[in-house]
């Protein structure tokens, strides 16, 4: 299957595949690998290729294209609201719960986690906090399609997680698992408004479709966001 690396600086490397990324970091004592990929099966093999420090995994969240090497882990870190959505996936395999504001440490590289449910309960981010990056997951897109339909949805806390992001003053880039990459803090503000009038009905939204089931279309100008019918 088609992947790109490509190495972002000494220790930090995304790797694109058609409409997702993943991301490996490497401290001085370990790596983690942040996601697995979509199409790509075998994400350890390509980080053991990148890295000879051990690797471990963590998930933005449990969604299809952030889970495609799962498997070839014993054990990932996840948020604990997330375990449904994984285990509905057909995923066995442990989860180490992280929780928000919990860091972990790579050896001289710490690294913060950042709860933000709304695009699903258990979604995290994770601050490497020296960079000041913010690698995000899929609540915040530039040119891309937030996914906000369907069971494990909720509007309201997608908002909340907004207003959160919004507060923080901890980094200066954030990297995005989908679309434009680095994108600027001000697009959390625009996607707040955005979110807000789409929550408020003050945007008129097409229909679509998505295997089989339909969806609201809410086009913000600088991204997507897909909700209910
Ligand atoms: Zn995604």
């Amino acid at each position: 299957m088609d992947y790109e690396i490509v190495q972002v600086n000494q220790n930090t490397w995304r790797i694109e595949e058609q409409g997702v990324r993943f991301f490996l970091l490497a401290g001085t004592e370990k790596a983690l690998l942040i996601d697995s990929g979509m199409q790509v099966h075998h994400a350890k093999n390509i980080a053991a290729g990148l890295t000879s420090l051990p690797v471990f995994l963590l998930n933005t969240h449990a969604d299809m294209d952030h889970i495609g090497s799962n498997d070839q882990f014993g054990s990932c870190y996840m948020h604990p609201a997330e375990e449904v959505n994984y285990r509905r996936a057909g995923k066995t395999g442990t989860i180490i719960p992280v929780q928000d504001g919990e860091e972990l440490d790579l050896g001289n590289r710490k690294l913060r986690i950042i709860h933000l449910p709304g695009h699903t309960a258990g979604s995290i981010a994770v601050l490497d906090v020296a960079a000041r990056v913010l690698i995000s997951g899929d609540p915040v897109q530039e040119h891309g399609r937030i996914f906000m339909f369907g069971e494990h949805r909720n509007m309201a806390d997608y908002i909340s997680s907004l207003e959160k992001l919004k507060k923080m003053n901890s980094f200066d880039e954030l990297w995005p698992s989908h679309a434009d990459i680095p994108i600027r803090p001000d697009a959390i503000n625009r996607l707040l408004e955005g979110a807000r009038k789409v929550m408020n009905g003050e945007i008129v939204a097409t229909s679509g479709e998505f295997h089989g089931r339909r969806f609201s279309v809410y086009d913000l100008g600088f991204t997507v966001l897909l909700g209910d019918e």
